[in-house]
């Protein structure tokens, strides 16, 4: 750990002054970290601190840091063309949009944005206008799931699911509705998971039914809840929500802004459910955070609609940044860093043996319930195991600070009951060494063992 000098404490004074921290409350002593460096699942803090990312910056850096190949391959491409707007075309589009097609094993048409919320934005533009297009002008309702995160612009944030997000912006995008999340550990006493999870199902199909079968539009879903506390579904639920949307015409989107590209063991996390989603938007992992960029793939027979002869039948979408070509070549690149160091697989094998050396937390008394998918884990701490009272936010900020003073950087999502986000998440780099894991496991387990 190397001494904190005065040009150090300028930086820190500069940040307080003139930089607005996202999603971060005030504090006069603020004193976050400020990145310099970042190698493999580390980075270095201006001080010379080291720390391990265990939440990959927000979910995003699969690949890990300091990838050199990545910055060349933007270099390059913006020497050769720096920008050029997609309502023309360049090469590196044309084949990131092809790759994405091969991943998606299914026939996709794919439009580039900058961020998960953009995808999404652009997601209910394309739904509403298909039901139009299709002769159903009535359809202009989406269901999304309560806990859930979609986005912080004003459609997006209105899918979201998580009241303490939303309140001070309202009123949002009207048309969004919501109903409950499959919280296997929290459902009501008597009801075994499997029944539980069928009958969050089958909440969908009577909102369906309660707000007019030809009014939804499209349902909005992670394959499994991330930032809303790694709520995994039961196979029986995402079945049922398939058979749901067929059977009253309603669009599926699934939102693999976090759970795409090997973060739950497979390339996208609804391919763990035998569903061919209508829309899938991606973001986080597409570029593992290198640089901004987001799509939304759109299966082709939606897409047909949209080659209509009527002057206002075309997508009057456009997004100046979206699918930038350097944005571009790099997640190629990334893509290939992914199939090159088989990084899906290894997520499977990181998150499974992560899974197991944490398990024997279950038995601590703070710790109610573990879940995991892929390389994605929440830790649910309560202060009861009885009443299943979550865990108060000083002792999850504690628990925190204690792993931050030990090198590790952990998250904490859930938006549980009342907005307390009483879970631990771990989402690291698909690229962790053996080493990278161990530490995180010992780390936690030291920091748990004191309470
Ligand atoms: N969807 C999900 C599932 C997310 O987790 C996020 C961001 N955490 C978004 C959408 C929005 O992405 P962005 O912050 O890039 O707009």
């Amino acid at each position: 750990m190397s001494v904190i000098n005065n040009k150090d404490n300028e930086w820190i004074e500069k940040d307080r002054q003139y930089l607005w921290h996202h999603m971060t409350p005030y504090k006069e002593e603020a004193s976050p970290i400020v990145a310099v460096e970042g190698k493999g699942s580390w980075i270095t803090d201006i001080h010379g601190n080291k720390y391990l990312d265990a939440m990959s910056g927000l979910w995003c850096v699969n690949v890990g840091y300091g990838r050199e190949e990545l910055a060349q391959a933007a270099y390059e491409q913006l020497k050769n063309i720096s920008y050029f707007p997609l309502s023309q075309s360049h090469l590196p589009a044309i084949q990131l949009a092809e790759k994405l097609n091969e991943w998606l094993e299914g026939e996709y048409v794919i439009f580039f944005s900058n961020s998960g919320s953009e995808a999404n934005e652009t997601a209910f533009k394309i739904a509403r206008q298909y039901h139009m297009q299709n002769g159903d002008p009535s359809r202009y309702k989406f269901i999304s799931r309560y806990r859930a995160y979609h986005g912080n612009s004003m459609g997006a944030l209105a899918a979201t699911g998580q009241a303490v997000r939303k309140f001070n912006y309202e009123p949002l995008a009207p048309g969004f509705i919501h109903v409950s999340p499959p919280d296997s550990y929290r459902r009501p006493e008597g009801q075994t998971v499997e029944q539980f999870n069928l009958n969050c199902a089958l909440e969908i199909e009577k909102t369906i039914i309660w707000e007019g079968t030809d009014s939804i539009a499209a349902l909005i879903m992670e394959p499994v809840i991330t930032g809303g506390g790694v709520l995994v579904p039961e196979p029986i639920y995402m079945k049922k929500v398939k058979e749901i949307c067929q059977k009253y015409g309603v669009l599926l989107i699934i939102d693999e802004v976090i759970c795409g590209f090997g973060r739950t063991g497979k390339k996208f996390g609804h391919m763990h459910f035998d569903i061919k989603p209508d829309i899938v938007t991606m973001a986080k992992g597409l570029t593992s955070g290198y640089l901004p960029l987001s799509a939304t793939a759109v299966r082709r027979d939606v897409y047909e609609k949209f080659k209509s002869s009527d002057e206002f039948g075309y997508f009057r979408h456009v997004n100046t940044f979206g699918g930038n070509p350097a944005a571009c070549a790099l997640a190629l690149k990334n893509i290939e860093i992914y199939e090159k160091e088989n990084l899906v697989e290894r997520a499977q094998a990181l998150g499974k043996q992560l899974r197991q050396e944490l398990n024997e937390l279950l038995e601590h008394p703070l710790v109610g319930d573990i879940r995991s998918f892929g390389f994605l884990l929440g830790i649910e701490l309560v202060e009861n195991k009885q009443t299943k009272e979550p865990a108060t936010p000083a002792r999850i900020d504690h628990i925190i600070a204690e792993c931050k003073k030990k090198g590790l950087i952990i998250g904490k999502n859930g938006a549980t009951v009342a907005g307390f986000n009483n879970i631990l998440t771990l989402s690291p780099p698909l690229s962790s060494t053996d080493y990278d894991l161990a530490f995180i496991v010992t780390t936690i387990k030291e920091v748990m063992n004191k309470y």
